[in-house]
Order: C-alpha cells, then structure tokens, then sequence
C-alpha cells in the first residue's frame, strides 16, 4: 500500500510515474520581521541584491532555453526580467534596510505593500495587472532569502511538479522536456494548469489540498490522471498495476489517433463540427495532427498578458492573419478579449475587486477600455481578410451590450476602410452564451448574430454558483445538473428556431459523458482541446442519432443530478467502455448524490 493518497481533480488524463519536484509550497505566510544592528546593514542590503540578483539569473536561463512549445510565454519573462531591474521595488527594500535598520524580508514586503498602496487604488486594470506581476517577482524573491523555494529543476530524469500553484510565469520556469505530470494544491477544474498540461498532453491533478502536507520533495509518486490521485511512495504492486496501465493507455491513444481524421459523422449520418480551443498559435499543429477542423475558440488573452507594454494594431494583425491563413480555408474563430476572473490575474490578487469572476472582465473590460478594444477589432477585422475568420464576444448579458460591441466592430471597420486596408464586410459575428440571463433571452439574442457559442465553464460557474477556480466548491461543478443540461438545449432550440448555429466551446465538449447528450440536442458544432478531439471524435463515430435522442430524452425526466449522473455513467460505460477507461470526467466518480 502507498504511504499516502492524496486526492484531487484530475484535469489532464494519462499516468506518471516517478520523482515529485516541488517547485514552489505555501510559502513566507509569516514573514520574518527583525531589526537589525548599524553593523548588519551592509551585509543585509548585499544578501537582499544577491537574491534578486539569483532570482533574475534563473529567469534569465529560463527565457534562453525556453521550448518551443512555449515560445509565446518568452515575454512574461521579459516582463519579470525587468521588474527586477526596475529600482522601485530592489533600491525601495535596500533604502528600508539602510533607514528603518530591518531585515531583507521585511524590507521587500514593505517595498511591495507601498507600491501597492500607491498604484493598487489607480482605476487602470492594467497597471494593476503590472503589480501582480510585481507580486509574483517578490514572491520569487522572497523565497530566495527565506531558502524556502526552489526554482529550477536541479534534478536528474524526468520529474513530477508539485506546486502550490502553476501561473503561466511558473511553467514557462520549467523545462518542459524534464516534465512527467503536474500537481497542484490549488486550483479548479478549468484552471490554468490545465490548459498547460493537455497543451503539453501530460497528465495533471488540480485542488489536491492535502500535497503539501504528504508529499515530500524527491518522494516517488504515481500521478493517477484518471482517478484524480497521487500515490505516495507506492509498494511493488502498485507499481505494476500502473506502469501496465500506462500501457494500456499509451496504446489506447495510438489506436485512437488513427482514425482522427475521419469526419465527426454518427452511424445514422448525423455530421458534427470538431474545432479545437486554442490559446497559443504553436497549437496549430496539434490541432491538425489530431483531427481538428477548424478553431471554434481563440483565447486571445495570452497575447496581453505577463507583458509591460500592450501589442499594438500591427502586431496582432501580423499574428492573427498567419493563423487565419495557416488554417485556410478551415473555419477561425477569435474571442475578443477575456480578461478578469481566473484568466491568469486573480491569484496574487491585486484587483481590487472582491468578486473578479463577477467583475470588470470580458466585454464589460473591453467597453471600458475603447482604445484597447479597437486596436484588437482592427486586427481581427484584418485577419479576415486572409482565411475563414470570425468573430465573437464573451460574457454577454444583454442585447445593448451586443450591440454596443457589434457597433464598435462597425467603427473599427470604418477606419479600415479610410486607411485603404483589406477586410472581409460579412464577416461571422457570433456572442458566447455564459451568463444565465444571455439563456434566458437567447431567442432575442439569435437574433442580432450570426451564431452562439455556450461557454460551459462559466454558465456552470453562474448559473450554479459556483466559482471555477474554488477546490473547496468544485464537487459542485456539475456539468449534468438538469438546470445545466436546460440551459444548454435551451440555447440550443433558441438558436435554430432563429437559423443561426449553435455551437459550445466549454470544456463539457471534451467529456464523453455529455457529449452524446450535446449530439441528442443537435448541436451542429463542438469546441474543444487538440488532445480531446480525437476520443471525442470516435465517440461521435460510433454513436447513432437516434440513441443521443433517446439518452437526451431519459436525461430530462430526471429530477436530479445523482440520478441523470447514474444514467449516463450506466448507458455510457456500458457503449463505450473502452474510451471510458482513460477518461478523467468532469462527471464526479465519488458523488453520485444530489
Ligand atoms: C467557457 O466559459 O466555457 C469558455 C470556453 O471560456 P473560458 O474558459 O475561456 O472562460
Ligand atoms: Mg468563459
């Protein structure tokens, strides 16, 4: 038996079996606060220097044998880089050593708590976003002079990361060759390190609360990215079982990915659209390599974030375009700006918001900052122009708000056509369905666009309450809660009694258990990770119209969600066993209830 099982949700399926590396734990909540002698102080501002001067020569290697995989992240470090050289957060900690006699640690805390006091109250996102930043570089820092991080992977093999929790900054920290697996004690199911992981296709454990606590750094672990588990310090038997399961699963993923691309087509002849959810352009090539026919979801969000200065007309137009004609004549979606909530600012804090998720984010940030959103509207609007593009804004709730943006759209087109460059007039404008009261007008909102896209992570998250990135709420993240499953076909019967596409991009695509549900409710079109599609897929392949109808039909009649989670479990396991071996669902194994 395993010394320990520390349990999580499993955000990223597959097995791993080897040493865990922590790379960063719970760290400096107290911050050690001594007055120093006359005669210390020297010596405490050199120790202060030498531990940004470390931090910044791991950042350093970092940016310099970053992986292709992960070129776009080169300027978070950039960024970082630089905030350590900048004198407002060193020279203001080294003045506090010299003048208030205090250790390094108190010091830098100090330095950070003034600058957030001084530019938190600014009412600009972006700067605020800048002092996360900040935090994330102290945060480094600090560790450093409490010797109580470790930052590189100073180890031989490959290894398993454990880690409080992964930003985007932490994993570009990494080399991700050496990288088996990722556990984090933090997180929710649709987090950051989830994205990460199927990006990089290894397995990955989120909210596992108890690592910390039971997992030593070098202990040998099994990453169980299906049953959502780490084992610590497994017995011979154990060890067995799971390298033959990594076998099987490694063989399981060959014979799926050869029928890849073959179309999305039911027995009966029932045809769904397979685009992928994309956040980098080097996912292209997954996307194709595994099937996908289009992209349903650009997250255009990374190419502002983890970056001092904001990407101008030009830039974005360059990189949008190359996406837009890579993929041509195949179909591209790009989302306007997300920004807010879980997407990368929330874990340090600085938004001063006390509910981000229900905040200034998305459309609401982007009307708020016109220049901003025109600058990227400008550049969708050029990439149209080279491929099969189209657009759409998250987080609507209303119809003015669409609107609002679809004449922004208009304006940023005008001013293309003044400039004498090229776009395409007609193209697509579609709006994400995430909030309840876009579902409850759906019908009015069908008809002002071109499609709708339901973005499940976040119409759970609202409409069950829920926050995504909370472990302490996740069991109540229930894609298959009646009200979920209303919502979604809804939306759906809205859209084509309008004429107009329906479309979900939310992670509830990439699950096997709902996706024959989402076909039952027709659905003409599926978003999800480059990875998932080619499981997916084989599902649809072998599904029969007439059987999603009559799951879809069952499903209703349920009153509860343990009960319509037993039915799907049942009907499903009992189709596709094979596929449900290896697969880590959003649909909770351990609680059938409620
Ligand atoms: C969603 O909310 O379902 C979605 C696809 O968007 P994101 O995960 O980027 O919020
Ligand atoms: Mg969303």
């Amino acid at each position: 038996m395993a010394r320990a099982i520390v349990r999580g949700i499993s955000v990223s399926t597959g097995f791993a079996i080897g040493k865990a590396v922590f790379v960063n734990r719970r760290h400096h909540a107290e911050v050690p606060r001594q007055s120093i002698g006359l005669s210390l102080v020297e010596p405490e501002e050199a120790r202060l220097r030498q531990a940004f001067s470390d931090v910044e020569g791991d950042l350093a290697s970092a940016r310099d044998r970053i992986p292709a995989e992960l070129a776009e992240h080169r300027h978070i470090l950039e960024s970082h880089l630089m905030i350590l050289k900048d004198p407002k957060l060193c020279g203001a900690a080294a003045k506090h050593i010299r003048d208030l006699g205090v250790n390094a640690e108190w010091a830098l805390e100090k330095a950070v708590a003034e600058l957030e006091k001084a530019f938190g109250q600014l009412d600009d996102l972006y700067i605020r976003e800048r002092l996360q930043d900040v935090r994330v570089m102290s945060d480094r820092v600090m560790a450093r002079l409490l010797g109580t991080v470790r930052t590189e992977l100073a180890v031989e093999g490959r290894v398993i990361i454990m880690a409080h929790d992964l930003t985007p900054a932490d994993t570009v920290m990494l080399e991700v060759g050496k990288i088996m697996g990722f556990a984090t004690a933090q997180g929710g199911k649709t987090s950051h390190t989830g994205i990460m992981a199927r990006t990089l296709g290894i397995p990955a454990l989120v909210g596992a609360g108890e690592l910390e606590e039971l997992v030593g750094d070098g202990d040998l672990v099994i990453l169980d990215g299906v049953g959502g588990r780490v084992l610590v310090d497994p017995d011979e038997d154990e060890l067995a079982e799971f390298n033959e399961l990594a076998d099987q699963f490694e063989d399981y993923q060959r014979r799926i990915y050869r029928g890849c691309q073959l179309p999305a087509e039911t027995i009966d002849g029932y045809r769904v659209q397979v685009l992928a959810n994309i956040e980098l352009i080097e996912e292209v090539a997954a996307v194709l390599d595994n099937g996908g026919e289009g992209i349903g979801l650009y997250r255009t969000e990374y190419s502002y974030l983890n970056r001092l200065d904001l990407p101008g007309e030009d830039e974005l137009a360059d990189k949008y375009s190359d996406l837009a004609a890579i993929m041509s004549p195949r179909k591209v979606i790009f989302r306007t700006l997300d920004l807010g909530a879980d997407k990368f600012i929330t874990s340090f804090g600085a938004l001063d918001e006390a509910n981000p998720a229900m905040g200034l984010r998305a459309i609401r940030f982007c009307m708020q900052h016109p220049e901003l959103f025109k600058t990227q509207l400008k550049a969708i609007a050029r990439a149209s122009a080279y491929g099969n593009v189209s657009i759409m804004f998250p987080m609507i709730s209303g119809l003015r708000e669409v609107r609002r943006a679809k004449a922004k759209l208009r304006e940023a087109q005008e001013e293309l056509r003044a400039e004498g460059k090229r776009f395409n007039a007609d193209m697509p404008v579609g709006i994400m369905i995430e909030l309840p009261a876009a579902v409850m007008i759906a019908s009015m909102l069908a008809e002002e666009v071109d499609f709708f896209s339901i973005g499940t992570n976040d119409l759970i998250q609202y409409s069950l309450g829920i926050d995504r990135t909370n472990a302490h709420v996740s069991y109540l993240y229930q894609p298959l809660h009646p009200a979920v499953l209303r919502s979604i076909k809804h939306v759906v019967d809205a859209a084509h009694q309008a004429g107009i596409e329906a479309s979900l991009c939310g992670e509830v695509a990439s699950d096997p258990f709902c996706v024959p549900i989402l076909m039952g409710m027709q659905i003409d079109c599926i978003s999800l990770s480059p990875q998932a599609i080619p499981g997916i897929k084989r599902i649809i392949r072998q599904a029969r119209m007439s059987e999603c109808k009559s799951l879809l039909r069952d499903v209703l009649a349920c009153r509860t969600v343990g009960k319509i989670n037993r039915l799907v479990r049942d009907t499903i396991f009992h189709k596709y066993p094979e596929e449900l071996n290896f697969f880590a669902s959003l649909l909770d194994n351990d609680d059938l209830g409620g």
